[in-house]
């Protein structure tokens, strides 16, 4: 079948308004980058499975798109020169539901005013394809020409007509790192197809069309990003909500917010929305001022959220903010909370706390040393129900494991995993009484045993809350402790959480309280400080509302910062098990206040550093 184009196209129909077009390029077209955009946009509409982009100079001298998409015959190829003229919306009420990328009709003919620009296209069923060349929105000719199917735009000079946008483009290495960035963003959004970008005859990156998003992302960022990453799947189909794709494992953080990637609709947009939702996810498990790296993909209905608010698309506005927000915080969060969980095959599910020193682990409840003795000698009074919890796994234990006393030794296969765990993380050495250097699967890791330790006593403490008893030990004799007026109201509110929670203090008349037991976790020449300390906090945060769980975090949050003396000449073994209990904690990449607990350099990274 031979088709030829109609030999009396009516010319005034292109271009009408160079005018108009040149002031829409004006928005359209901010700057090179934003012509690969709509260009690229244009060929993946047009269901192209190879696309190459090739550009010079930042895209200012030369721009040239190739694919191999079901392309334009000729009398559409012209039409699509036309201001407004768009094969993808028929009427209005398709605004809603339009899932293409473009729908303005507005690009092709912006870029063709601002630039010398030529169009080669050929469709399904055509023998021969069109070429269109127009020099700063004038058409200087159509003709036949031989091509494959599939849609060539060649952009060159661009601006060179429009002196006053030129002089607002940047360096060439700038425009040309805005380039590079687009279209990976492009190439994540769609593994299916296969892109090669090359910028002066080099290539920036080539990656053949493959299934995997994790094989994609290894392909343009590397390797290592892409094993630092988890999946992520989460639906609502109430309200059709769907998030996939992958995500930072908790405690990976970059120092930019470049390769926080979030896709709408697989269209790649910067959405206020739902990068704060993604780093407020991370909050805690990362470190502060760090950024998770992730590629994610929030499906929706089209209907459900505008995606033109900015002439360039860069923007989207949701229909509901705050429930878009929700669903892929709680997405994100739950991803990273069963990342931190311990393998499958233990059954622990909260690590308890135990006594921090072995020798406390007495089975009859003996009353011991006056408060005043320093020496932390045999001075626990082990809960009475203490054997009663045999059904908590001791799994995760401390850093000192004690011989259980006969009553409580656990089954040895609860017992077992903290252990078990051992081998994934071997300690070399201890340094500057300070570090601890691991090697393990991964790479080498130095943990930093003052952070750890904070993680791991917090979260133990912060354990505590859900035992039904805490196991506490009672003082020889009771320590007496005044307040004055409004400190003793604050005390006296939160008295009932202490007191379920392994303090045993009571008041003893007007503003005056003794202190019979603390829990096993404290040392009890400290509790009369703590406490003090403890009751300064509880002013500090004010406000009358009463949560026992909150008021156990500041428990936790100040023991954790009270102990950091405790690693002064830490053992090998006790930094051995360190590391395992950290790894058993819910958040175990940060400390409590956010700083590090271990920094990892992994081997793919060390072959990196030596070339290989
Ligand atoms: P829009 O994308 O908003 O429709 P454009 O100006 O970007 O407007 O493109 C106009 C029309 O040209 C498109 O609707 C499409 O029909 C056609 N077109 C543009 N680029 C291609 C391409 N690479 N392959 C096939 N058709 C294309
Ligand atoms: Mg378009």
């Amino acid at each position: 079948m031979i088709q030829v184009c109609p030999k009396d196209m009516p010319a005034i129909r292109i271009l009408p308004d160079v005018v108009a077009n040149q002031i829409a390029a004006g928005e359209v077209i901010e700057r090179p980058v934003a012509v690969v955009k709509e260009l690229v946009e244009n060929s993946i509409d047009a269901g192209a499975t190879r696309i190459e982009i090739e550009f010079r100079n930042g895209g200012k001298s030369f721009i040239r798109i190739s694919d191999n998409g079901k392309g334009m015959p000729p009398d559409e190829a012209l039409l699509s020169l036309e201001r407004h003229a768009t094969s993808k919306i028929r009427e209005a009420a398709d605004l809603n539901e339009i899932l293409s990328f473009g729908f303005r009709g507005e690009a092709l003919p912006s870029i063709a005013s601002v630039s010398k620009f030529t169009l080669r296209t050929r469709a399904e069923g055509w023998d021969h394809g069109t070429e269109i060349f127009i020099n700063g929105g004038k058409l200087i000719h159509k003709k036949e020409c031989g091509m494959p199917v599939g849609t060539v735009i060649e952009v060159a000079n661009l601006f060179n007509s429009v002196p006053a946008r030129r002089k607002f483009l940047k360096t060439d290495p700038t425009e040309t790192a805005h380039i590079t960035y687009t279209t990976r963003l492009f190439a994540v959004a769609h593994p299916e197809i296969a892109f090669h970008v090359v910028d002066s005859g080099r290539t920036v990156f080539q990656s053949p069309s493959c299934s995997d998003l994790r094989d994609r992302i290894g392909e343009i960022w590397g390797r290592s990003l892409a094993d630092d990453l988890i999946p992520v799947e989460a639906e609502d189909s109430s309200l059709g909500f769907r998030l996939s794709g992958l995500t930072a494992k908790p405690g990976v953080g970059r120092s930019t917010r470049r390769e926080l990637i979030t896709m709408i609709n697989r269209r790649p947009v910067d959405s206020r929305t739902l990068g704060f939702a993604v780093l407020d996810a991370y909050l805690g498990r990362i470190q502060k001022g760090r950024y998770p790296p992730a590629f994610l993909f929030f499906h929706l209905s089209p209907r459900e959220v505008d995606v033109n608010v900015h002439p360039a698309k860069r923007e989207v506005r949701f229909r509901n903010d705050a429930v878009v927000r929700r669903f892929v915080l709680g997405a994100v969060s739950d991803t990273l909370s069963d990342a931190a969980k311990p393998a499958s095959t233990e059954k622990a599910s909260v690590p308890e706390v135990t006594p921090v020193k072995p020798q406390d682990e007495t089975v009859e409840p003996t009353p011991i040393k006056p408060a005043t003795t320093p020496t932390p000698v045999p001075r626990v009074v082990p809960a009475p129900q203490r054997s009663s919890k045999t059904k908590v796994p001791v799994a995760r234990v401390l850093p000192v494991a004690p011989q259980p006393p006969k009553e409580t030794a656990l089954p040895e296969t609860e017992a077992e995993p903290a252990s078990a765990k051992a081998p994934e993380w071997k300690l070399l050495c201890l340094l500057k009484q300070r570090y601890g250097l691991f090697e393990t699967p991964r790479g080498l890791v130095m943990l930093h045993l003052r952070h750890a330790d904070q993680r791991v006593r917090f979260e133990q403490i912060l354990a505590t809350f859900d035992q039904e008893e805490a196991a506490r030990q009672q003082l020889l004799i009771p320590i007496p402790i005044e307040f004055e007026p409004l400190a003793s109201e604050a005390l006296k509110t939160e008295l009932e959480t202490l007191n379920s929670h392994g303090f045993e203090i009571e008041e003893f008349g007007r503003h005056f309280y003794r202190i019979l037991s603390v829990p096993d976790w404290m040392a009890p020449e400290q509790v009369e400080a703590f406490v003090r300390d403890l009751v300064d906090r509880f002013r500090q945060r004010g406000g009358s509302r009463k949560d026992p769980k909150l008021t156990w975090e500041l428990v936790a949050r100040l023991a954790m910062e009270q102990s950091y003396q405790r690693n002064d000449n830490m053992s090998h073994a006790a930094a051995q098990k360190l590391a395992e209990t950290l790894l058993c904690c819910e958040t175990p990449h940060t400390s409590p206040s956010g700083k590090p607990t271990f920094s990892e350099i992994s081997w793919s990274e060390w072959e990196r550093r030596f070339g290989n």
